[in-house]
């Protein structure tokens, strides 16, 4: 399968952390992507016209330090199925959350709910809470969280649907996590989109573990508005810029309210350093601060990597990698007892297969982690195995199995 790859040359394009003179078998480009050997070329390219420039470099950079943001909005709306337009990248995950609800969750007495998936990552909690009660209203009152049914570790959207269909008249907003970061269930987010809407509320998409990972099709799915960061599957270093999609439609009303800054002002004027704020016709209206560049640097050149392969390959693969983790993981419960749970759906998900082992502690991830294998686990007894297709290989998830099935 590695031989036959269309995409084995990537691999090598990345940083693969060592453990005794190997390869690490990195299974959290879920949490953290690894990093492209080029971010380093493209993050001495700014340093060294920052040293050469100074301030000119606004100007002067190879890639003007002023417009740099632009650089990544192409890349970005495709891969997350949005118009440029739609696109902007700004600030980190959770303050985008945020800044989005300023505009986007706008309660009143008779609509002030907002619908969540139960276990969303907590970031995301604790976000919807604070604007729960920065708003005046209590957590018990306004907090709707959809959960599994008794036996069950994924949400079905049946029972998504019906929570919609009954806070019909107080729902204001729907914040969902797109692919689940625990289960790794990936969620029908046109079909939530679409029950949202017609029960008049706006829908808006956590999109941490989706993008870079799974189809989306932001602006076709009339999702209202989304935020991600891309540090996970976008390869693009620790805490590296978030990313925004605003719907075309809800650009047209330049009256939203929103927390505005200078960069968010039409650019054509924005120098002349007025006090009336003229909102950009684009997603750059939510945009407050100058581009954090290098943070910037090291993301476009991982889009550059996505640009070049595009989305449909790589899912290809992703789909490949998985399936054969999942049969891996099937072939040891055959001799183990079955004592290998998966809990991630397997018609929905996308490059993340969340295990169970059942009868074994956190000693066991330890275990893998001793032998050059870097899953993660999360409380109370899951570990997660994501397996990217632009630098995993099926190898990688052989061998895997084989230290797996030696420590059960
Ligand atoms: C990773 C992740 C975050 C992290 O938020 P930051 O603001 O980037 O620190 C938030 N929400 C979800 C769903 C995540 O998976």
């Amino acid at each position: 399968m590695d031989y036959a790859d269309p995409l084995k040359n990537y691999r090598e394009q990345f940083i693969i952390p060592q453990h005794h003179n190997k390869d690490l078998i990195y299974f959290t480009g879920n949490s953290l992507g690894l990093q492209p050997k080029k971010t380093r070329t493209y993050l001495l390219q700014e340093l060294n016209d920052w040293g050469k420039y100074g301030v000119e470099g606004h100007f002067l950079a190879k890639n003007p330090w002023l417009s740099y943001h632009e650089t990544l909005t192409d890349k970005m709306a495709k891969i997350v199925g949005a118009l440029p337009q739609e696109t902007v990248m700004m600030n980190q995950l959770t303050v985008n959350l945020h800044l989005l609800m300023v505009s986007f969750y706008r309660p009143n007495p008779k609509r002030f709910k907002i619908l969540c998936e139960s276990k969303a990552f907590p970031s995301d909690q604790y976000a919807l809470q604070s604007q729960i009660k920065f708003h005046g209203y209590t957590i018990e009152e306004a907090l709707i969280e959809v959960e599994p049914r008794k036996g069950e570790f994924n949400i079905r959207e049946e029972d998504i649907e019906a929570a919609i269909e009954k806070n019909k008249d107080s729902l204001a907003l729907i914040m969902i996590g797109g692919v689940n970061y625990f289960s790794g269930q990936v969620f029908d987010m046109k079909r939530i989109t679409e029950a949202g809407h017609k029960a008049g509320a706006i829908v808006g998409f956590d999109l941490a573990h989706a993008a870079g990972n799974i189809e989306l099709n932001l602006h076709d799915w009339n999702v209202d508005f989304a935020s991600w960061c891309t540090y996970k599957y976008l390869n693009s270093g620790p805490g590296s810029v978030g990313g925004v999609f605003v719907h075309e439609k809800n650009l047209k009303n330049l009256d939203l309210p929103l927390f505005a800054g200078w960069w968010g002002h039409d650019k054509t004027t924005r120098f002349l350093m007025d006090k009336t704020f003229i909102p950009m016709n684009t997603a750059e209206r939510w945009q407050l601060s100058n581009a954090p560049v290098l943070s910037m640097a090291a993301c476009r050149a991982s889009l550059d990597i996505f640009e070049e392969v595009g989305m449909p390959a790589l899912i290809e693969k992703s789909k490949q990698l998985t399936a054969y983790l999942e049969f891996i993981i099937q072939e040891i419960n055959l001799q183990k007892n079955n004592c290998l749970q998966i809990i991630t759906p397997k018609e929905n998900r996308g490059s993340q297969i969340s295990i169970i082992a059942i009868g074994y502690n956190k000693d066991l991830f330890n275990k893998l982690t001793a032998n050059g294998v870097v899953p993660d686990w999360r409380e109370p007894n899951v570990i997660r195995c994501s397996t990217v297709a632009l630098y995993n290989s099926f190898e990688d998830i052989y061998h895997f199995g084989q230290i797996l099935s030696s420590l059960l």
